[in-house]
C-alpha cells in the first residue's frame, strides 16, 4: 500500500509551500498533545482524535476502504455553498458509477464544527495545520478512510497581489479551503462580470471545482502517489497536468480558477465537473492493481 509519507502533500504554490511541509508529515496518528494559541483561538486538545494516516490508494481503491468520510469544520459564515457540495457529490457519485472511484460505501459530506472568526488574518501553513488537526474529531467508522477540510477567512501567506491561493490538499488527508479568497476573486471576475444573473452559480461551481482538484491531490494526482499511465505531469509546477483544461492545471489552485471556470460557461448551460482522462486513466490503473 501506498502510505501517505510517499504521496507527498501537494500545494498550491510549488517550491516554497512544499518546504513548508515537511510538519505535515509528521506521523502523529491522530494523537499527540495538540494544545496551541494561533493567535486568534486556544487550539484544543485533541489526544483521542481519529486516524489521518491515509495515502493515495486508501482514497481511491476499496483494498483497505469502502468509502470515505469528509469532515468540514469552517470558520463562522465560511462555510462551504450548498450548491457546490451538490456539485461536488454528483461529480463523485459519477465516478463512483463509472469505475473511476472505488468506493462502493460513497463518499460522504459532514459539516461538523463552526470556529470563530480568525477576523481576516493572513493565515501560515503552521497554524492552519495546527487548527486542521485540533479540530480534526469527528469519529470514523471502520471500513473508510477520512479526510479533513478546514474552511477559512482571511488569506494565505502565499497569496500575492491579486493572485490569491483558494485552496490546497497536503499530508494525505487534509485540505483547506480560502473562502474569502473564492468569494472576493468571483467579486472582482471580469468574466463573471459577463454572467450577473448566474453569478452566484458559477463562483459555486468555482468553489467545487477547487475543492474537487485538492481531492484530486488526495487522490494522488498528478504523480502525487498514484502512478501515471502516460506521462502527463507539468514538471514545474509540481502535482500538476501539463494540460491548462484539466482540472488538475496548476492554476485551479489560485484565483484564476474563477476565469476558467467563468469561461466553461460561456456556451450556455451547464460545463460538466470532473477529471480529464489522462487522470481517469490514472485512478482507473490504481484501481485495477487492486483486483
Ligand atoms: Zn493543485
Amino acid at each position: 500500500m501506498n502510505v501517505s509519507r510517499a504521496a507527498l502533500p501537494a500545494m498550491a504554490l510549488t517550491a516554497l509551500a512544499l518546504a513548508s511541509l515537511a510538519p505535515a508529515c509528521g506521523d502523529d496518528g491522530g494523537g499527540g498533545a495538540q494544545t496551541a494559541d494561533v493567535g486568534y483561538l486556544d487550539v484544543p486538545d485533541n489526544v483521542d482524535g481519529p486516524p489521518s494516516d491515509f495515502g493515495a490508494a486508501d482514497m481511491v481503491t476499496a483494498a483497505k476502504y469502502g468509502r470515505i468520510q469528509v469532515e468540514i469544520d469552517q470558520m463562522t459564515g465560511k462555510g462551504p455553498a450548498s450548491q457546490a457540495l451538490t456539485d461536488l457529490e454528483a461529480a463523485l457519485d459519477a465516478m463512483i458509477a463509472d469505475g473511476h472511484l472505488d468506493k462502493p460505501g460513497g463518499v460522504d459530506f459532514v459539516t461538523d464544527e463552526t470556529l470563530p472568526t480568525s477576523g481576516g488574518v493572513v493565515h501560515t501553513f503552521a497554524e492552519l495545520d495546527t487548527v486542521g488537526r485540533a479540530y480534526r474529531n469527528l469519529a470514523v467508522p471502520a471500513g473508510s478512510a477520512s479526510i479533513h477540510v478546514l474552511y477559512v477567512d482571511g488569506s494565505y501567506e502565499d497569496d500575492s497581489g491579486s493572485s490569491r491561493v483558494l485552496g490546497f490538499a497536503y499530508g494525505g488527508s487534509f485540505m483547506v479551503m480560502f473562502k474569502d479568497s473564492i468569494t472576493s476573486g468571483c467579486a472582482s471576475s471580469s468574466v463573471l462580470a459577463l454572467f450577473p444573473l448566474i453569478r452566484d452559480r458559477i463562483c459555486a461551481r468555482v468553489e467545487a471545482t477547487v475543492f474537487l482538484h485538492e481531492l484530486g491531490h488526495l487522490f494522488g494526482l498528478v504523480n502525487n502517489g498514484t502512478p501515471m499511465v502516460d506521462d502527463h505531469q507539468d514538471d514545474a509546477h509540481g502535482a500538476h497536468d501539463v494540460d491548462p483544461d484539466c482540472l488538475m492545471y496548476w492554476q485551479i489552485d489560485g484565483t484564476k480558477a474563477v476565469d476558467i471556470v467563468g469561461q466553461r460557461f460561456q456556451g450556455g448551460g451547464e460545463p460538466d465537473l470532473g477529471f480529464c482522462p489522462a487522470s481517469l486513466a490514472d485512478l482507473d490503473a490504481a484501481i485495477a492493481r487492486t483486483r
